[in-house]
């Protein structure tokens, strides 16, 4: 009946909210599948993203579907993401799901036998005291829109409220704990009937009121651990020195390459455009030791098959530097430290091999050195193995 369906109607609007709001610390209860999860963790506002169910092996078989990507990996960001799955009921007060920004209920109020929401609400409003939470419910009004349906929408729900026993519950429970709350909703009546019948699901966006302290409900147990921590990962961060160094080897590596490329293709263009062949082969030796354009010629010839590239024309043309680390000195540094890029001794220019260059003087070599008699080890083994 819905389109996108219903169930990512409800995540698109708690995503809207985040987009918004910005919440840093975020828990999703009842979390079942980890759909929710799986949207927020591309979120780059949150920090910690915990999803709670009553339903361990649910978890455990759906965890996966949270753990880093490989673009996580090869494209670090600055923000630091932890995600936690716990098993545990909404009923029970747990001190780590403290001290949240937005905590979410989608569609699990109605799964709690009566008896339960008490207790829910002393442990969500009065324990976790979030800035925020967001509760959608079945709107019971909806139903007769459902062709051939009777009773309640699943069989393990325990009751669906019509929008005034919603409200009713929801504007008690700001009473008790210092919240104020909005209705709202997803999934459209048809034309005509929006007023009459409302959304299928309803939603209630609850605020904790200025001057309520997020950590006072009577309560001061402050080591309760009822929950089992299922799952816990830490996404790559550029916090992280490693992660950033590493980062910033690629970086270096990826634009002294690029920045080769375009000097040699631009060098080619000049070749050509030389009208004679003798010109040509001429112009081809004046560069035979490949250098930079730009006033290091000197410099450069001597680096025979080789092409270097300054630093500084790196740091320029690449802005993320500037962002991974703090001034041309202190790279300069990093990558005179790191086995995977070559230096000159001052640290200023990155020297890159030729391929084409330096294959053929690699093939010169070993030809020079096997018509010598002399192979040594490791040429033996390619041999041996070539042989075998
Ligand atoms: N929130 C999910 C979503 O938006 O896709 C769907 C929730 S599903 C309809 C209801 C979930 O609530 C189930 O995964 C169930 O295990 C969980 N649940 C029921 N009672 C619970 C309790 N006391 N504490 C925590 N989770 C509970």
């Amino acid at each position: 009946m819905f389109n996108p369906s219903l169930h990512i109607q409800r995540h698109q609007f708690v995503v809207d909210f985040v987009m918004k709001d910005k919440p840093k610390k975020v828990a999703d209860l009842g979390c079942s599948d980890c759909g929710l999860l799986r949207m927020l963790k591309f979120r780059r506002e949150i920090d910690l993203l915990v999803g709670v169910d009553v339903n361990g092996a649910k978890l455990t078989k759906k965890k996966h579907g949270l753990a880093p990507l490989s673009t996580d990996y090869l494209q670090p960001s600055f923000n630091q993401l932890c995600v936690q799955l716990y098993q545990g009921s909404v009923t029970q007060k747990d001190v780590r799901l403290r001290g949240f920004d937005l905590v979410t209920c989608i569609e699990v109020i109605e799964h709690l036998p009566l008896d339960d929401l008490d207790p829910f609400s002393e442990v969500v409003f009065g324990y976790m005291a979030p800035q925020t939470v967001i509760i959608s419910t079945p709107n019971s009004e909806f139903n007769p829109l459902f062709p051939r349906m009777s009773g309640f929408r699943n069989s393990d729900h325990k009751f669906e409220w019509t929008r005034a026993e919603f409200q009713s519950w929801a504007l008690k429970t700001c009473g008790e704990y210092s919240f104020k709350v909005e209705f709202t909703g997803v999934g459209k009546a048809p034309p005509g009937r929006e007023e009459s019948v409302g959304f299928c699901s309803q939603i209630a966006v609850f605020h904790r009121l200025a001057g309520r302290d997020g950590h006072t409900s009577g309560d001061d147990a402050s080591n309760r651990f009822p929950y089992t921590l299922l799952y816990s990962i830490n996404y790559p961060s550029l916090h992280d020195n490693n992660i950033r160094q590493a980062a910033l080897v690629s970086e270096v590596l990826y634009w002294a390459e690029k920045l080769k490329k375009e000097w040699l293709d631009k060098l080619a263009e000049k070749q050509e455009e030389e009208s004679c062949a003798e010109d040509s082969v001429r112009a081809g030796r004046e560069h035979e030791g490949i250098f930079w354009t730009s006033g290091d010629e000197q410099e450069c010839r001597t680096l025979h098959r080789h092409v270097s590239v300054p630093l500084h024309q790196l740091w320029t043309r690449c802005p993320k530097l500037g962002e991974l680390t703090a001034n041309l000195s202190n790279l300069s540094q990093i990558i005179m430290e790191n086995p995977q890029i070559k230096t000159n001794q001052e640290g200023s220019t990155v020297i890159l091999c030729n391929p084409e260059e330096g294959n053929k003087h690699e093939d010169e070599e070993l030809c020079s050195l096997m018509d010598s008699g002399y192979v040594d080890a490791k040429y033996t083994d390619e041999l041996w193995e070539t042989d075998a």
